[in-house]
């Protein structure tokens, strides 16, 4: 069975299509969204989701989340005494999310649709193909979230030509992709973006704001009371939805703080942030060769549209009324499962034929020889960025110098005119014959696929030898060996059992709000906690439910009578 994944910076979503529709698929705990959180806790189980955000508060040591940002990198994440990379994180919450599937499904889930944003480079696709893999699934395509968004929602739906601008602003990262939809032809034209912009940046400016203006000392509070600082910024923020005033309310210590911001303040503070968004739009239009007059539509997704100031800000450097797309949450995760129901050609869908683009330049160092001086270290484009994919390109290289024996090509991927500045994905060393130099010709030829992943051939014209070499990624690529010895590892740590999670939650709940409470609360949850205890010991399957209930309520009453600073 296959199913779409939205492997999102904050949260996770599986969807599968069923019954000739798409559908969001629940999890464990009845909840369409799983937060992309992951802990290990004191017997090595695996937690994720929910609960990993409930027991993070309690053990940030234990416990990992915003790992989607160090995709393809080789920056480790120590849970206690594991140490993990973002990959392998993402595995975890990927077979969290199979195992949902497949309780819902009835059935073997073994393959998936992944959605990457669009800005996703070479490395950070492979790394979310092999986090697939570890959790068991084969990766059958990759699918641009700004993409699966527009075929969610529909674009073109309406029979006309239509082009359109995807504005898609997530947790972490900030896409921008240009489209046109035309009888069944849904043809990107040109993505831009920052991996690194998202919205957590605009907590984090709420965050300085409250740092501000009650003088805490970031270096003197402890981890958790960040946390709790930076969960009740996120709050205060998307209350701006429905408010011009937000406050923000924190015990740090034994000190409670309450400090309420105007809208108006905010956004003054946000400035510098917002007019981040506006280079990207204008590198995708320019890339795309489209004017602002010629937009369509503009289509907001992400959950950070939701701030009317960013909304607000593409109306007005768009001169166009923004459309923000129903359930932005859902969306990308609909349009992965709409694309499963594309790939497995089913009837009831009519297939949208996709055509994509390459997000980045791709090229190789070479020399340059103008005749009377060398200049080294420069970057040759192959593949210039937003070309239409499945691409193959091919360009010419000579020897450097007399007698060279060996040739070596380096791949790179950016748009600096200095090969260093670029990104380096790996390189080939092919032998070619001694002769004076530039005699021996090189034939360079990359080629892009369907899921913006990259293949090199190198070719020495002379001797007509086609060496093939697929680009590894030297830091990552592993062998079989080395594949299976991984999986082994990560196999040893057991998932929490799926049975246990929703008691488990409520347990972790317990724990935290009653190291926030004081007194009478304490005394309250401590017997509710213990009656709780005794049920599952007892494994009596009535007096769970009942204190469960009980023990819900008491928390839900505290948390909300105490202040609105968290949400369970
Ligand atoms: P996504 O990755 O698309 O789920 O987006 C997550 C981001 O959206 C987080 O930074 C959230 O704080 C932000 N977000 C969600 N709801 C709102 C809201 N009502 N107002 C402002 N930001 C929001």
């Amino acid at each position: 069975m296959l199913i779409g994944i939205d492997l999102g910076t904050t949260n996770s979503l599986v969807a599968c299509y069923r019954d000739g529709k798409p559908q969001i698929i629940v999890n464990r705990l009845g909840k369409k969204i799983t937060p992309s959180i992951v802990s290990i806790d004191e017997n090595d189980h695996v937690l994720v989701g929910e609960t990993a955000k409930e027991y993070g508060i309690l053990h940030p040591d234990r416990t990992a989340a915003v790992f989607k940002r160090a995709m393809g990198t080789s920056k480790k994440f120590d849970l206690a005494e594991h140490s993990f990379s973002a990959e392998e994180l993402s595995s975890f919450v990927l077979r969290s999310l199979k195992e949902d599937a497949e309780e819902y499904l009835k059935e073997k889930v073994d393959e998936a649709i992944i959605s990457v944003p669009a800005y996703f480079n070479d490395k950070q696709r492979k790394a979310t193909i092999r986090a697939g893999e570890l959790a068991g699934l084969k990766v059958s395509r990759i699918i641009n979230e700004p993409t699966a968004s527009a075929i969610a929602y529909g674009v073109g739906e309406k029979g006309k030509s239509e082009r359109c601008l995807v504005f898609d602003l997530g947790g972490g990262t900030f896409d921008v992709t240009v489209l046109e939809y035309y009888r069944n032809i849904m043809e990107v034209y040109a993505i831009a973006g920052d991996n690194f912009l998202g919205g957590e940046d605009f907590t984090q400016i709420l965050f300085e704001m409250f740092m501000k203006r009650t003088g805490l000392d970031q270096e003197v509070i402890g981890f958790r009371d960040l946390k709790y600082i930076l969960k009740a910024a996120e709050l205060c923020k998307c209350s701006f939805s429905e408010s011009d005033v937000g406050v923000m309310n924190v015990t740090v210590g034994k000190k409670k703080y309450t400090e309420s911001f105007q809208l108006s303040e905010y956004e003054l503070c946000c400035r510098e942030l917002l007019e981040k968004l506006r280079k990207p739009i204008e590198k995708a239009l320019n890339d795309a060769r489209i004017s602002l007059d010629d937009l369509d539509e503009i289509l907001l997704t992400g959950g950070g549209t939701r701030l009317t100031m960013v909304k607000d800000y593409v109306r007005r450097i768009c001169g166009l009324e923004p459309v923000s797309i129903p359930d932005p949450e859902e969306t990308v995760a609909i349009g992965a499962a709409l694309q499963c129901a594309m790939k497995e050609r089913s009837a009831q869908i009519e297939e949208v034929i996709l055509t994509d683009v390459c997000p980045f330049t791709l090229g190789t160092e070479v020399i340059r020889d103008n005749g009377s001086f060398e200049i080294p270290g420069v970057y040759l484009p192959i593949i210039e960025r937003n070309t239409v994919i499945p691409v193959s390109r091919k360009q010419t290289v000579y020897t450097a110098k007399d007698d060279q024996r060996y040739v070596t090509v380096k791949i790179l991927q950016g748009e600096s005119r200095i090969a260093a500045n670029n990104l380096f994905l790996g390189d080939l060393t092919v032998e070619v014959p001694p002769g004076p130099k530039g005699k021996e010709a090189i034939e360079v030829t990359y080629t892009y696929d369907i899921d913006a992943l990259l293949e090199a051939e190198v070719k020495v014209v002379s001797t007509g030898v086609s060496k093939k070499v697929v680009i590894h990624d030297e830091e990552h690529e592993e062998s079989e060996n080395e594949k299976l010895s991984r999986m082994k590892r990560l196999e040893y740590l057991k998932f929490n059992p799926r049975e246990d999670e929703e008691n488990m939650l409520v347990m972790l709940r317990a724990d935290r709000v009653y190291e926030e409470s004081l007194s009478q609360e304490r005394k309250e949850i401590e017997e509710l906690v213990e009656a709780m205890q005794n049920a599952l010991d007892e494994k009596n399957i009535l007096m769970i439910e009942v204190s469960k209930k009980k023990l819900t309520e008491l928390l839900d009453e505290i948390e909300t009578g105490n202040s609105d600073q968290y949400v369970a």
